[in-house]
This record gives C-alpha cells, sequence and structure tokens, in this order.
C-alpha cells in the first residue's frame, strides 16, 4: 500500500476513502451491541451470499482455505482417497486436499489458465472421490465438462471459487454447481478487513453439517456432536463489513469487466489474443476478472521497467506447484502450468482504477514490447 506507485497493484486505501465513514458506523453498532460471534450479521451475510450465487444455503467460516477445508471434510474426504485439482492455483487448495489426508492429482491448465478439462476423465480410477475445478482469475471453468465426468463417474464436486464471486458458466454462477467455496480476504473482490470466507451448497445435510463443524461440531439445539470440528467461524464485525460492501459487487464487476475491455483492445495487437485474457462476453463465459493476467516476453526486464514508471506488477505464481520441492508433488507433469509460470504477470485490476491510468499501464507495456521488437535484450 505504498505511496510510491503512480499505479499500485491493489488499493485498499481508495476504498477506505470512499466508503470507510459509513464502514466505520457499520463496526461500531456491532461494538455497541457486543455482537461479536455468530450473531444476525452472519446470518444476514450468508442469506445474502446464498440468494447472489443462486443456491438455499451459506455458511460463513473464517477464510478461504478454512471452507475448501471444511468442504473437503464434510464430504467425509480422508486419507486414501484422491482429489483431481488445477494445478495452476494458489497454496491454499492443494494445503486443504493435503490437510484432510488425501492425495492432490494436479491436472495442467489450459491457455486460459483454468483445468484442462480434457485431462481430468484419465485421471480417475478407483481411488478418485472428488474433482476440485478452481476458476480462476474471475473466470469459470468449462462446467459441463467437469459435471458431466463427476455425475458418470460418480464424483463429488467441490469448487474453489475463491476469485470468481458472481462469474458465470451459461449463466450458471460459480460455488452453485458443487459445494462452493469462497474467499474474503481483501484483495478479493469482495474483501473483509482481514480473513473470511463462506462455503455455498444447496443440500440442507451438508449444510447443517458445515454449521457444526465450525464450531466445534456442535449442533445447535443437541447434545451431541456431529464429530470433531474447528473453530473456524465468520466474525460477525466482518459479516458487517461484507454487508455494507455486498451492495456494490455488480457495479464493480461492470467496472472491471470495462477495465479488462479497455487493457485488451490496448494490447490485442502488441502481445497478441492468446497472451492476455479472453475478452468479456456474456455467452457461455461471463468473467469477472478477478485478476488480469498477461504473458510477456523477458519478465524481468518486464517488471523492471513497469515498477521504473511507477506500476506495480504481481506474479501469479512464479513456482508452479510441482517445482516447490517441500510439497513433493514433482511427479507431476504440467508443461502449461510451467510455461505460464515463467512469463506471467497480473496487472494492477481493482474497480477503482482510473480509464487514465489503464492506459498508462497499457502504453507502458506496448513501450517494453517496441524495446523487445528493437532486440534490445537480446535474441529470443
Ligand atoms: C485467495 C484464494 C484462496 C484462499 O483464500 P484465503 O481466504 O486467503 O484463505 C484459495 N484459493 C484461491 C484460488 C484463492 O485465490
Amino acid at each position: 500500500m505504498s505511496e510510491v506507485w503512480k499505479v499500485p497493484y491493489v488499493n485498499y486505501r481508495i476504498q477506505s476513502k470512499l466508503y470507510g465513514k459509513d464502514i466505520l458506523k457499520e463496526i461500531k453498532r456491532v461494538m455497541m451491541d457486543g455482537d461479536y460471534i455468530l450473531r444476525d450479521d452472519v446470518e444476514r451475510f450468508e442469506r445474502t451470499l446464498a440468494d447472489f450465487v443462486g443456491v438455499k444455503y451459506a455458511v460463513g467460516v473464517n477464510s478461504g482455505t478454512d471452507a475448501l477445508r471444511l468442504a473437503l471434510r464434510v464430504c467425509r474426504i480422508s486419507a486414501g482417497q484422491e482429489v483431481i485439482v488445477s494445478s495452476h492455483t494458489f497454496l491454499a487448495t492443494i494445503d486443504a486436499i493435503v490437510d484432510c489426508g488425501a492425495a492432490p492429482i494436479l491436472v495442467d491448465s489450459d491457455w486460459d489458465y483454468n483445468l484442462d478439462v480434457k485431462k481430468v476423465e484419465e485421471n480417475v480410477n478407483d481411488f478418485t472421490i472428488a474433482v476440485l475445478p478452481v476458476h480462476l482469475n474471475g473466470r469459470c471453468c468449462n462446467m459441463n465438462y467437469i459435471t458431466s465426468v463427476t455425475e458418470r463417474r460418480n464424483l463429488i464436486l467441490i469448487e474453489d471459487a475463491a476469485q470468481a464471486l458472481g462469474a458465470k458458466y451459461k449463466g450458471q454462477k460459480a460455488g452453485s454447481f458443487g459445494v462452493g467455496c469462497f474467499s474474503f480476504f481483501p484483495g478479493k473482490l469482495l474483501g473483509s478487513m482481514g480473513d473470511a470466507g463462506a462455503i455455498v451448497t444447496n443440500n440442507e445435510e451438508i449444510y447443517e453439517k458445515l454449521r457444526a463443524l465450525r464450531d466445534y461440531g456442535r449442533v445447535k439445539g443437541q447434545e451431541q456432536v456431529w464429530g470433531y470440528g474447528y473453530n473456524s467461524r465468520l466474525d460477525n464485525v466482518q459479516a458487517a463489513v461484507l454487508n455494507y460492501k455486498f451492495k456494490y459487487i455488480p457495479e464493480w464487476i461492470e467496472r472491471r469487466r470495462e477495465i479488462a475491455s479497455l487493457y485488451n483492445q490496448n494490447l490485442v495487437s502488441i502481445l497478441g489474443e492468446h497472451s492476455i485474457p479472453i475478452p468479456p462476453s456474456d455467452g457461455d463465459y461471463y468473467d469477472v476478472y478477478q485478476n488480469y493476467p498477461v504473458r510477456v516476453p523477458y519478465r524481468d526486464k518486464c517488471i523492471e521497467y513497469l515498477n521504473s514508471k511507477g506500476i506495480e506488477v504481481l506474479i501469479h505464481w512464479k513456482t508452479p506447484l510441482n517445482k516447490q520441492y517441500n510439497l513433493g508433488l514433482q511427479g507431476f507433469k504440467l508443461p502449461m502450468t510451467e510455461a505460464i509460470s515463467d512469463d506471467v504477470i497480473s496487472l494492477p485490476m481493482y474497480q477503482e482504477l482510473s480509464d487514465n491510468q489503464v492506459d498508462y499501464v497499457s502504453d507502458k507495456i506496448v513501450e517494453f514490447m517496441k524495446k523487445v521488437e528493437k532486440h534490445e535484450f537480446g535474441y529470443e
């Protein structure tokens, strides 16, 4: 959050300036009422989220990672079982699988960063219990294909929708196809002021068990516990913050789609359509652009150049999971994920970016690419 950047990667302070006063009122209300654990704001948030995603139930938990852990636990996924999962994902997805004792089976990505659905079924065997697609960067996986495999092979479907609140596949929202997991980490489209997450489902039994699981296994109104549980409740004060922000989500998604469209127009001729995200449409895919990744030659030089112009960028992610040797996943062959890890950068993307800032970032990429064309960095 440093002011040294002309265009920071994300800017939490702008939201504080815009909404801080109103949010403080909400926080003060929670404080004056002393409503901290599993109170009205949590319930209201769960109702709002379930309605937005188009499912019956939502359960607030204390992070996106816990949403995944609890979703896997509630489905009784355990040691000796295999979970087929996107390889190009954040560590948390894999952490959750290993945490419940199961083995992650990494499936390589397609060029749109989501898992290559054609490779899912060849990994199904007698030990397979679930498929866990990650809707990365705000774009749904091809859910027709995935649900056809999970239904035919009788597998559990858990979605990592941490980056995909509001994204749609054929009109249906991310998280509503199976058991859906969301994160409200500050950098996500809907961000709390710390850690927060939620699980959504249409299944009443799963819903009831999740409510127990997040609260030490206790079942409300019963003496018997469901089983060993966690302390993983969504804080009421975070729920109040999220409730306040929720009304802006449709507007923020629209703005992100505008920004993506502007970046795309500015960059398509210089980078090529396969090195930039797929443009926003309202066909089979409705993307929400949680991130805006581009693939560039001479990545280190490119980052250096952009930084020198006051532009902050991130890399998601520099080391593919099969090269994180302490995780023991080096057996997986992931050529596309490795190629992406070699040359991807994420450009600034948040709804408060101005068109001028987007044009500025785009201009600097064009300038950099002109240098590449003049072989200033050598010959590739
Ligand atoms: C953010 C994120 C998570 C983890 O969520 P936390 O709230 O940070 O625990 C999991 N998966 C993906 C794809 C994410 O982007």
